[in-house]
């Protein structure tokens, strides 16, 4: 596969989103700048939160500086140019991105890491009664609002989870360490999941553990209960009168932005930007995606562990497509390693159908996600 990037003198590469991908390409790039091409950093923030450490930073047991990789610093370091804006249209034939700031940022080659977007549609109601975990900047800055709500109410307040995949569990859990940790007494925290069981897709013994730790920790578990839509104060469900809440928690999946498909870049039937083993879009060779915004040829779960193992790949690609080099496929990993926080310093950890829980899954867990944030320059 060879691949020819357009005419001129220097050529511009535009990196949109600072995802999980992208910040490899940037440390690849200030370990070994790029010759003859100018790199370009498009993200409406500064920083990356990791979604690994979030629930960490709920729970209490990060401050947010430590779950953040310093985009603008990464950039600095890596001679791109940093812009402080979201990508929301993209001129394919013009080869330019527009941004929500009116900026038109022009490309010879685009690689898009923007992530997804939470996943509302079949849930009406729900941004507007509701927060969504996703955008994470947004939860972040919600946070101190829901928890001042709480402070100001003396009856009991609920804290309904829609959405019983890793992110809701994990959050459900470290809301519940952290009332613990300031005796938030009155706060109620239940977790609303299609299945009967929570963190669909794992194994069913960690399924189980995951069922009984929630239970355990006094979080109530409604299972095999599918969201309909939100009301002001209630969730609307298939079975049974709806679930009232004093403040609503949404985290129900991915879903793509419509700027990809608006665009004219292939995408598959849910709008992700369709790339081949090369990560490069299918239909428009200038382009490549990774994370969870590209449907990957070979299929796998939208997770922070595939993106991460995207980005040496996507890296290379980049650097041989700006060189005129030959492009490596990639096969991602048939299975990953999931490492689910409980709240409380312990975790559950799974890989293939093998499942292990403890303090020390909590340990490895951190050290993992402690290395990951010092290599992108966060100390940590
Ligand atoms: C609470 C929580 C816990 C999670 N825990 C795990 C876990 O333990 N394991 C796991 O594998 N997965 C986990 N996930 C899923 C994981 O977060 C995602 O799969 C992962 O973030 C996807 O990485 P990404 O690089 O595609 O995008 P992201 O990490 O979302 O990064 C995308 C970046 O692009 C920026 N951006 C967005 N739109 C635009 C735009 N239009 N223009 C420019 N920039 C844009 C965003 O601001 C962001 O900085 C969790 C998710 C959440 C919410």
């Amino acid at each position: 596969m060879r691949a020819e990037p357009r005419g001129g003198a220097i050529k511009r590469l535009l990196l949109l989103g600072g995802g999980h991908a992208h910040v490899r390409v940037l440390a690849d790039l200030a370990a070994r700048p790029l010759t003859g091409w100018q790199v370009h950093l498009v993200s409406p923030h500064r920083r990356q939160v990791y979604s690994g450490m979030l629930p960490g930073w709920v729970a209490g047991h990060y401050p947010i500086e430590a779950c953040a990789i310093r985009l603008d610093a990464l950039a600095a370091a890596a001679g791109a140019t940093f812009h402080e804006t979201a990508g929301v249209a993209l001129d394919l034939a013009r080869g330019a991105v527009l941004g929500a700031d009116g900026t038109t940022l022009p490309f010879d080659a685009l690689s898009i890491d923007t992530g997804p977007m939470p996943a509302l549609q079949a849930l009406p109601g729900a941004a507007t009664h509701a927060l969504p975990v996703r955008p994470i900047e947004q939860f972040i800055a919600a946070w101190p609002a829901l928890v001042d709500r709480l402070l100001g109410q003396c009856r009991r307040f609920d804290l309904v989870i829609v959405g019983a995949g890793a992110a809701g569990v994990e959050l459900a859990f470290a809301v519940r360490h952290r009332a613990a940790l300031e005796g938030w007494s009155h706060l109620f925290v239940s977790v609303l999941g299609a299945d009967a069981l929570p963190l669909a897709g794992m194994p069913e013994a960690t399924r189980r553990h995951a069922a009984r730790l929630l239970a355990q920790r006094g979080i109530a578990w409604r299972g095999g209960v599918r969201a309909t839509g939100l009301d002001a104060g209630q969730v609307r469900i298939d079975a049974g009168p709806p679930v009232p809440f004093d403040a609503c928690l949404v985290s129900t999946g991915a879903a793509a932005p419509a700027w990809p498909a608006a665009s004219g870049l292939a995408t598959d039937a849910g709008g992700f930007v369709r790339v081949d083993r090369t990560l490069r879009s299918v239909s428009h060779p200038q382009v490549f995606a990774a994370g969870d915004v590209a449907a990957l040829a070979d299929a796998r779960p939208k997770s922070g562990v595939f993106a991460v193992r995207a980005g040496p790949v996507l890296s290379h690609n980049l650097r041989a497509f700006c060189e005129g080099r030959a492009l490596q496929p990639w096969t991602p990993q048939r299975q990953a390693l999931y490492l689910v926080a409980t709240g409380d310093r312990h975790a559950l950890a799974t890989w293939g159908r093998w499942s292990w829980s403890g303090r020390w899954v909590w340990r490895w867990k951190d050290r993992i996600d402690r290395r990951f944030m010092r290599r992108f320059g966060t100390p940590a």
